[in-house]
């Protein structure tokens, strides 16, 4: 794969690009330190880290997610080792990792937001991490690119869909069209704070509505849909959209399942 120039290349295809372009980036390793963390509602916990090796970071598309790695239950930190192929080569077996999105990069900083809920590896590690904590992450790999070409916009998520949706929003054009459907399990989640756009409509539903509301919205022809969050949720809008409209729908987690992602 092609992983030269990826700034360019997003950017050409988010302005005049069709349809879903894979981009790759040269991917890194990186240590990182614990900048700060605050919640930015009782349910969702952002940690912003920073540290020189972040200098050279990609992230330019709104989707951009990072590998956090863990340790082994040993304590063994196995790092991934990078390759002349700007990848990684990674240990057998693979580290214990969890993907988050690159909610913000500034050059110097990056935000993770992190969605608490019981149990889990990463959800309970990220409410105990202070100030000055260390903290490797791989990645990102890509882009799954999409433009801003199209009529109009669905974005059907649940709160780990979130942070994507929100810096979708955050970098679009001002007259962006679009209908922002977000599930929740807390009344507190609907607090994260997300950009105004005149002709964005969002709507807020309880877990297990989301497939259902999304499918009794009124949509013009040249709609996109970017789907994510739990699996089984979001099943039903695979078949929904054969033949109706382009779309990119991932399972970012599964009920009852850990480290599950399905594409
Ligand atoms: C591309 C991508 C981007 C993602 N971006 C984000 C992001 O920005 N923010 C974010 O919070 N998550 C994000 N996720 C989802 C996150 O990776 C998963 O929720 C992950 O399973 C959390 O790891 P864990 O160690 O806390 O729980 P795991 O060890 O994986 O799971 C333990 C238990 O917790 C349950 N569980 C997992 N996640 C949740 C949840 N969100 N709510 C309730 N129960 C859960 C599982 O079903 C399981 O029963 C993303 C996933 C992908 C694939």
């Amino acid at each position: 794969m092609n992983r030269e120039k990826p700034r360019e290349r997003v950017e050409e295809h988010h302005l005049s690009g069709t349809g879903i372009s894979r981009i790759g980036y040269p991917i890194g390793i990186r240590q990182t330190t614990v900048a700060s963390t605050r919640y930015l509602t009782p349910q969702m916990l952002r940690v912003t880290l920073e540290g020189p090796e972040l200098v050279d970071f990609h992230s330019y598309h709104f989707e951009d997610h990072i590998k956090v790695l863990f340790p082994d239950e040993d304590g063994t930190l196995r790092l991934p080792v990078p390759n002349d192929r700007q990848m990684l080569d990674w240990p057998r077996p693979s580290p214990p990792t969890r993907s988050y999105t690159v909610r913000r990069y500034d050059g110097a900083t990056l935000d993770l937001d992190f969605v608490v809920h019981a149990g889990g590896l990463a959800a309970p590690w990220a409410e105990r991490l202070q100030v000055g904590d260390e903290v490797w992450i791989a990645g990102p790999p890509g882009a799954k690119a999409f433009p801003f070409t199209y009529v109009h916009y669905i974005f059907a998520v649940d709160p780990t869909g979130l942070p994507a949706a929100a810096r979708w929003l955050e970098e679009s054009p001002i007259e962006v069209s679009a209908d922002l459907v977000i599930e929740f399990d807390h009344p507190a989640e609907t607090a994260y704070p997300l950009a105004h756009r005149p002709a964005v409509d969002v709507q807020w539903v309880p877990r297990w509505e989301l497939a259902d509301r999304v499918q009794k919205l009124d949509v013009p022809d040249g709609t996109f849909l970017f789907a994510a969050g739990e699996a089984d949720s979001i099943r039903p809008l695979r078949a929904w959209v054969k033949g109706r409209m382009d779309a990119v729908i991932t399972g970012y987690w599964k009920q009852g399942q850990e480290d599950v992602e399905e594409d």
